[in-house]
C-alpha cells in the first residue's frame, strides 16, 4: 500500500510538492489570483477565446436550448445535433474526411494511441511527449520505443529493429513545456518508409501556427502524410474537449475501438458550443493568430533585451526560461508574483530532472506594454531569487550535472504522478551524475546499454556512456523495473530471478520478437504491459 503521507513529506522535501491556485473571475490576460490582481502569462487561453464575448453568449445560449450536460457517451445517448455540427466544421477546418470529438485531449490520446497497438506491436514516442500519450502508450500494452527527443536518427535506429512490429509513430506536434516544433517532414518520411502510422497531437498547434492557425503540421504541409491529428478545444479554442481529424475508416474505427470515447460521457452542450463559436472566429479573423506571433516574438525579443538567453528563431506562444533547480523556479516564481507576473514554476515529473523552469504563455490579448513590463519584472525577480537572468544557461547545465537531492532510504518508489517518466523517481533523483529522462523511462537503454556498449544505439545518453550497470526488477504486478542500486533491506522486494510469462503467451502467435525489445538485452525497452 502507498504511504501516502510518507509520500507527501517526501514531495515536500525535495521541494517538487504541487497545490491549486485560485482564478477569481475569467480567463483574461490580467486575472485575480488568490486574491491579488496579476499579469496572467501561464494560460494556453492562447487566442483570448476563453473569455470572448462572443463566445460566453454561445456557450450561453445553448445551455438553454439544449442543457448543460450530455448525459451520455457519444455511441448511447450522447450525441447531439451540436456535436455534429461541430464535428462538421472541425473536419472542414482540417480539411480531413471526419473529426471526431473527445472529452478532453488526454481522452482523445489515450483513446488514440490505444487504440491503433496492441500488445506485441511497438510505438515509437518522442521522449517529451505529453503525459496523455504515455498513458496512451500504457494503456496499448504495446512495448514502446522512447526516443531522444526530436532525434529521427535514433527514430530508424529503432524502427529497423523493431523489423515490422512498429505500429504507430506519435509525436507533440508543438512540445508543450518547451515550444519547439517536431521535425515532421522526417517523421512523415519514416512513417512511410516504415510502414508505420504517424499521429501528431497539435494541443499547442491549433490556432498559433500554420495557415489559419491550423497548426503545426499544415504549417510544415505535412497533412497528407499524417493518419490522426489530435486537436484540443482547451487551449487555443478556449473551452473544453477535443477532436481527431482522420479520414473516414479511421473514425469509424475510433468509433469501435476506442476506449477513452466509448465509456466516457460526451461533451456538453455549452462547451461544444463555444468551441464552434470559437472556430468561427479563428476562421473570420486571422489577424488573432497573427497578434498571437507578434506577441510571442514581442515578448522573446524583451527577454532578450532584459537579459535572458531565449531561442530567438521560436514561433510558438511557449517560452520556456529554464532554471535548472525546482527551488530556484519556484522562488522566482513567488518573487514575479509579488511583482504582478504569474508565471507557474514547471517541475518535475512534468519535465526532466534539473530542467525546472517557468513556463511562459503569450496571449493574443496581451498588449505590447503588459509584455515588456513583464519580460523586466521577470529580470528583476530573477535577480531578487538568486540569480541573474544572464547566469540562466550556466545554472542549468550545473543542476543537470549535479546530484539534485539525496533520496532518503534508496527504495524504489512509483511517483509518476503526471506522466510516468520517472518511474524509479527517489532512484533518479540521487543517481549520480544525473541521467536524462530518456535514462530513467527509456530507462533500459542507458541503464542496461551500459553492460554491452556496442549494442547501445545512437542518442545522446548512449554516447555519453554514462549509465551504470543495472538489473531488471519485475515489481510482481507485471511492472518491470530498472535496478541501479540495491533495495534498502524490508525496502521493495528484491527481483527473485523469475520473469512472469507474458512475453511467451504474447508471442504464441508471433514471431520472436527480436531482442531489443526484450527487457533483458540491450535497448530502449518500457515494457507497458498490464
Ligand atoms: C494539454 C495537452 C493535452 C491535453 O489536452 P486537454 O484537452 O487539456 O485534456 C494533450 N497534449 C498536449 C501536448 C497538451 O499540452
Amino acid at each position: 500500500m502507498i504511504e501516502i503521507e510518507a509520500r507527501l513529506d517526501e514531495l515536500e522535501q525535495l521541494g517538487l510538492a504541487r497545490r491549486t491556485r485560485l482564478v477569481s473571475g475569467p480567463q483574461g490576460p490580467r486575472v485575480v489570483l488568490d486574491g491579488k490582481p496579476v499579469l496572467l502569462l501561464c494560460s494556453n487561453n492562447y487566442l483570448g477565446l476563453a473569455d470572448h464575448p462572443a463566445v460566453r453568449e454561445a456557450a450561453a445560449d445553448a445551455a438553454m436550448r439544449w442543457g448543460v450536460g450530455a448525459g451520455a457517451s457519444r455511441l448511447v445517448s450522447g450525441t447531439m445535433t451540436i456535436h455534429r455540427r461541430l464535428e462538421e466544421r472541425l473536419a472542414a477546418f482540417e480539411r480531413r474526411q471526419a473529426a471526431l470529438l473527445f472529452g478532453s485531449g488526454y481522452l482523445a490520446n489515450v483513446g488514440v494511441v490505444s487504440a491503433l497497438a496492441r500488445a506485441g506491436d511497438v510505438v515509437f514516442s518522442d521522449e517529451l511527449n505529453h503525459a496523455s500519450i504515455v498513458d496512451g502508450c500504457r494503456l496499448s500494452r504495446a512495448d514502446v520505443f522512447i526516443y531522444e527527443h526530436g532525434d529521427v536518427e535514433h527514430l530508424e535506429w529503432g524502427l529497423r529493429e523493431a523489423d515490422g512490429r512498429g505500429a504507430l509513430i506519435v509525436t507533440d506536434g508543438v512540445f508543450s513545456m518547451d515550444g519547439d516544433v517536431a521535425p515532421l517532414p522526417e517523421l512523415v518520411e519514416l512513417a512511410q518508409r516504415y510502414d508505420v502510422r504517424l499521429v501528431v497531437d497539435e494541443a499547442h498547434g491549433t490556432g498559433t501556427l500554420g495557415p489559419g492557425g491550423r497548426g503545426a503540421v499544415a504549417e510544415a504541409g505535412c497533412e497528407d502524410g499524417v493518419d490522426v491529428i489530435v486537436g484540443t478545444l482547451g487551449k487555443a479554442l478556449g473551452s473544453y474537449g477535443a477532436y481527431v481529424a482522420c479520414d473516414l475508416q479511421m473514425a469509424k474505427y475510433l468509433v469501435n475501438a476506442s476506449r477513452a470515447l466509448i465509456y466516457s460521457t460526451a461533451p456538453g452542450p455549452p462547451a461544444v458550443a463555444g468551441a464552434l463559436a470559437a472556430l468561427s472566429l479563428l476562421e473570420e479573423q486571422p489577424r488573432r493568430v497573427e497578434k498571437l506571433q507578434a506577441n510571442a516574438a514581442l515578448l522573446r525579443s524583451e527577454l532578450a533585451t532584459a537579459g535572458f538567453e531565449v531561442d530567438a528563431d521560436a514561433r510558438t506562444p511557449i517560452v520556456p526560461l529554464v532554471f535548472g533547480e525546482a527551488e530556484l523556479a519556484v522562488r522566482t516564481c513567488e518573487k514575479a508574483l509579488e511583482r504582478g507576473v504569474f508565471a507557474q514554476a514547471i517541475r518535475p515529473p512534468t519535465v526532466p530532472l534539473g530542467s525546472s523552469r517557468l513556463r511562459l504563455a503569450v496571449m493574443a490579448s496581451h498588449s505590447k506594454s503588459e509584455l515588456r513590463d513583464a519580460a523586466r519584472a521577470l529580470a528583476q525577480a530573477a535577480t531578487a531569487a538568486g540569480i541573474r537572468p544572464e547566469e540562466l544557461r550556466r545554472q542549468h547545465a550545473a543542476a543537470q550535472e549535479l546530484e539534485p537531492l539525496p533520496a532518503g532510504d534508496g527504495r524504489f518508489r512509483d511517483v509518476d504522478d503526471a506522466d510516468g517518466r520517472f518511474r524509479d523517481f527517489a532512484d533518479a533523483v540521487a543517481a549520480p551524475p544525473r541521467s536524462r529522462p530518456a535514462a530513467v523511462v527509456g530507462g533500459s537503454r542507458d541503464a542496461l546499454g551500459a553492460a554491452d556498449p556496442s549494442a547501445a544505439p545512437p542518442g545522446d545518453g548512449a554516447r555519453r556512456g554514462r549509465a551504470r550497470p543495472a538489473t531488471l526488477w519485475d515489481d510482481g504486478d507485471g511492472e518491470l523495473w530498472v535496478e541501479r542500486r540495491k533495495p534498502a533491506a524490508g525496502g521493495a522486494r528484491p527481483f527473485d530471478g523469475e520473469r512472469d510469462d507474458r512475453p511467451a503467451r504474447r508471442d504464441a502467435q508471433r514471431p520472436p520478437a527480436p531482442a531489443i525489445f526484450d527487457a533483458e538485452a540491450p535497448g530502449a525497452l518500457v515494457e507497458h504491459a498490464a
